[in-house]
């Protein structure tokens, strides 16, 4: 008899899951506690794969002999707890993926920048010639690609909540770019409890293979050691002492693996600021771990395009530099877009506040921005923690106000910066619906 697979959330993950799931012989059940969009519905009809949405069949679901969870569920639901006090093996799509995956894998993962690496890393390896796909967070899901048509090489974005259900990736290479506070809500607001799954990536890599992890990180270096045991371990810095390893000194990116010199950023590289020269050393050493040459490293950095939202130059009017960053959904990612920006800033902020420490920026705010409009349907925590230290702080729960405000505040030169901290859910539907409409509204000015 076939054995029985539920799909716990019937996002692009649960469907490529579901799909593969099915085509290698299982019996497929999808459910989701709320609805599912009209197309995955269909998609499943069409396979002939049941599903239920709305409502979780608790009976039927402990009966399975695999589930795979979405990333998005978090364990303390009861659907979750009944399976774990059941004894159900639950497993992220990435893993149920690998099981039928004869690729290799890059597994990328960091509090912020995992996406920019993984795009950069996949870039560099597909300008070169690879046989390699990207997935995790990104497209089309890791499991729908290899049903669909596997590769030589994957690179692989996995968040903490992707790693928490991850026993056996068999990662070729594993990457860590930083751990700063984020999710705590999902980690019971224990620091130690998020270091810790993150740190999981190199438990995943296969004995023998590589870890890349940046070394300046006082999070990663605590347990690194241990972390790493039997790996091949390739350290990043950005001081320049550390000429032994990947390092940035005097405005160049030494790549120690193959030793190769790239100058940063602009000429060089096409991503700028100081966050982005970590994820430059990064991926570079990723690829030229998987093979790429100094030529083909040098071609990918130069060309590479990031995706939207990501300190994503708008417009320039008035010679004021508008800039989306409407994925700064936390306090270090806002602090390296901060820091990326000479002139005075009109800084956008606000949403839905993840359990942030703004005590943490109080410096930079304090220098750089001169004015703070704060755009969330609860403003309190932000105001408050700013009020005494920028000297205009204005409050709406309009992005159109919000985007004139920033007008009429900045002066020729300045910058006017959207990185909300927060996440997006309050006013909008995701991140990229708030850059998108921060972008309009900029563009119509
Ligand atoms: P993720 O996929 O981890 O959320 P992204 O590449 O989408 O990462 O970037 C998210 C936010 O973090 C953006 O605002 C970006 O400018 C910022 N960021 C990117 N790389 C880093 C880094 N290495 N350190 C801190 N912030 C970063």
């Amino acid at each position: 008899m076939s054995k029985k697979l539920t799909i716990l959330g019937a996002g692009e993950s649960g469907i490529g899951a579901a799909l593969l799931g099915q085509a290698k012989g299982y019996a497929v059940f999808v459910s989701d506690y709320g609805q599912i969009k009209t197309s995955f519905k269909e998609e499943l009809s069409h396979a002939g794969i049941e599903f239920e949405e709305g409502k979780h069949s608790i009976e039927r679901i402990l009966e399975s002999d695999l589930v795979v969870k979405s990333p998005g569920i978090a364990p303390t639901v009861p659907i979750i707890q009944k399976l774990m006090a059941n004894g159900n093996l639950i497993i992220s799509e990435i893993e149920f993926g690998r099981k039928f995956s004869r690729a290799k894998l890059i597994g990328i993962t960091g509090t912020n920048g995992k996406t920019t690496t993984t795009l950069l890393t996949y870039h560099i390896l597909k300008e070169a010639g690879f046989s390699v796909g990207v997935a995790g967070n990104i497209g089309k899901s890791f499991a729908r690609q290899v049903l669909e048509e596997d590769k030589e090489w994957f690179v692989l974005e996995i968040s903490s909540f992707q790693l928490d259900d991850s026993y056996d990736l068999q990662l070729e290479i594993g990457v860590l770019l930083n751990i700063t506070p984020d999710h705590l809500d999902r980690y019971e607001y224990d620091f130690q409890k998020y270091i810790a799954s993150k740190m999981r990536i190199f438990h995943l890599v296969h004995l023998g293979r590589h870890a890349v992890y940046w070394q300046d990180d006082p999070h990663i270096g605590e347990g690194i050691l241990k972390a790493t045991s039997g790996l091949n371990v390739h350290p990043f810095s950005l001081s320049g002492d550390a000429a032994e390893i990947t390092h940035l000194q005097n405005d160049r990116l030494f790549y120690v693996p193959r030793d190769i010199e790239v100058s940063a950023p602009r000429a060089d590289i096409s991503i700028r600021g100081l966050h982005n020269m970590q994820n430059a050393m990064a991926a570079g050493n990723a690829a030229l771990l998987a093979g790429a040459t100094k030529e083909q490293l040098l071609h990918g950095l130069k060309t590479f395009q990031n995706t939207e939202h990501r300190l994503e130059p708008v417009r320039k009017l008035d010679d004021v530099q508008y800039i989306n960053d409407s994925k700064a959904t936390n306090l270090d990612s806002v602090k390296y877009a901060l820091g990326a920006f000479d002139a005075p800033l009109v800084w956008i902020a606000g949403g839905i506040d993840k359990g942030n420490d703004y005590s943490l920026v109080t410096s930079i705010v304090e220098k750089k921005v001169k004015a703070l409009i704060c755009l969330g349907k609860d403003n309190s925590k932000l105001i408050t923690s700013f009020e005494n230290i920028v000297p205009i702080v204005k409050s709406t729960t309009d992005l159109l106000e919000a985007v004139r405000w920033a007008k009429e505040l900045s002066e020729p030169g300045d910058t006017v910066l959207l990185a909300p901290a927060c996440s997006s859910f309050d006013l909008f539907k995701n991140y990229e619906d708030r850059g998108n409409q921060f972008k309009e509204a900029v563009l119509a000015l």
